[in-house]
């Protein structure tokens, strides 16, 4: 365990049994999909366990999100490959000649591609990646006609992904006919014939996909520890969803069982600035409940200093130390985890990855952190393999008890003021300035 100013204070709630416990309870409820009965149980227990540790004010903030379902998915080569949908990508069918992009890590290196003569446009675009929706854009702006993602979980599972992640489609702004094209997903194995061919001539794929999308309404549980000094806030978040058929273990239970630790730890030690607790709704489809917080909680933004978000805190591997950060609070979060001890292997500008609920605060203004652990990513991340067996729970105690002495370190030192967040990507607007401004608009349209 780390040692530090707060260790004590953390020790009860952070042990590695107590972790362990929560994780195997929230995931023993099985899939908790937006929408599902595993969501609502959840949500449930969430708040009753953010009451349990003590947390004065516990609630549920009510909002309304798209829901994806899938009606059918198809890939065709040489017969039927076992497929599943590409969730928010277009419903259609279509043939084309496919092209293969390897494993891109960023747009960037696809258009490398396309300098040295590789052509998307009225292709099929095949490709690995467990972030699709980063390399989307790119790619049907290219003129590909459709995306197949090729998956390597293991044991012929398929993992399922989102092809739009953030900025947040809002059920009001919803209009299905502006989805790109058709996406599937298709495990890496039955997809080997057709990569083959591809190194050797050229490849005709068909593809169908076949979408639902409904309003569903859901909720984020919000817990507020009152602070004794300041009206300022410091806001840790954790999101409670999963995707379609996992029970998530360790994304997000890892995170959830840190969240409630975390609230346990501070009911204690009565901070000076208030600390809000989180649990998020829908982050697997578009960052839904963190952006949501940031509109209805507008007012709190600029008093707001700080989000630290806990997010798949550890799986098996131990993999590298990694902080994901806003440069107006890097410097003190990687202060804060090195005196105690954890030292940062791996580093990102957090902007520039729309991948976990902290990229809403950043547009908000707010600087977020996140510490974790990756890469290596999960072998069976978003799938039925993603259990406790595969969680180390003293890993995601440590890296639990980092975010805790960050958050502690934010809410007590009032002399510690971040500023506004400072992204190299702004997403969407959501600083409280301009959502004043922009709210009248709103209204009347
Ligand atoms: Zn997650």
């Amino acid at each position: 365990m780390l040692n530090g100013p707060h260790s004590d204070q953390f020790a009860e709630a952070l042990r590695p049994d107590v972790i362990h416990r929560r994780i195997r309870q929230l995931s023993g409820l099985g899939p908790r999909y937006v929408g599902t009965a595993g969501e609502r149980e959840a949500r449930q227990l969430l708040v009753q366990q953010l009451r349990e540790a003590g947390v004065p004010d516990v609630r549920e903030e009510p909002l309304t999100v798209v829901q994806y379902e899938e009606v059918s998915a198809t890939c065709v080569y040489n017969g039927a490959l076992p497929a599943t949908g590409l969730q928010f990508t277009a419903s259609g069918a279509v043939q084309a000649p496919a092209v293969y992009l390897g494993c891109p890590a960023n747009a960037a290196e696809i258009e490398e591609l396309q300098g040295r003569g590789v052509e998307l446009q009225g292709r099929i675009a095949i490709l690995h990646s467990i972030y699709p929706y980063e390399l989307l854009p790119h790619i049907t702006a290219s003129g590909a006609v459709g995306v197949v993602v090729a998956c390597s979980t293991p044991s012929g599972l398929i993992s399922r992904f989102t092809g739009r992640m953030y900025p947040r489609i809002r059920p009001e702004d919803f209009d299905e006919s502006e989805l790109d094209v058709p996406g599937v997903i298709v495990n890496e194995e039955a997809l080997r014939p057709v990569l083959v061919d591809l190194a050797l001539g050229p490849a005709q794929v068909a593809i169908e996909h076949v979408a639902r999308y409904a309003p569903v309404e859901t909720a984020n549980v919000v817990a507020e520890v009152p602070g004794t000094e300041s009206s300022e806030r410091v806001v840790v978040g954790a999101h409670y969803d999963t995707q379609y058929d996992t029970p998530g273990a360790c994304d997000n239970a890892t995170g959830l069982a840190a969240l409630v630790a975390i609230a346990e730890g501070a009911v204690r030690s009565a901070p000076k600035r208030t600390l809000v607790l989180v649990a998020f709704a829908d982050e697997e489809h578009g960052l839904a409940g963190s952006t949501e917080y940031c509109l209805a909680h507008r007012e709190e933004l600029n008093s707001t200093i700080a989000m630290i978000n806990l997010d798949a805190l550890g799986w098996a591997l131990a993999g590298e130390r990694a902080l994901y950060a806003d440069p107006a609070i890097r410097d003190i979060a990687f202060e804060a985890a090195a005196a105690i001890g954890w030292t940062p292997e791996h580093e990102l500008e957090a902007s520039t990855f729309a991948g976990s609920d902290y990229n809403p605060f950043i547009d908000a203004g707010v600087p977020a952190a996140y510490y974790w652990r990756y890469p290596p990513p999960h072998p069976y991340y978003h799938t039925s393999g993603d259990v406790p067996e595969l969680v180390d729970a003293e890993m995601v105690s440590e890296t639990a008890m980092v975010a805790a002495h960050l958050a502690m370190t934010l809410a007590n030192d009032l002399s510690i003021h971040p500023g506004r967040s400072k992204p190299t990507v702004r997403y969407l607007e959501l600083r409280p300035e301009h959502l004043d401004a922009a709210a009248p608009a709103k209204e009347s349209s």
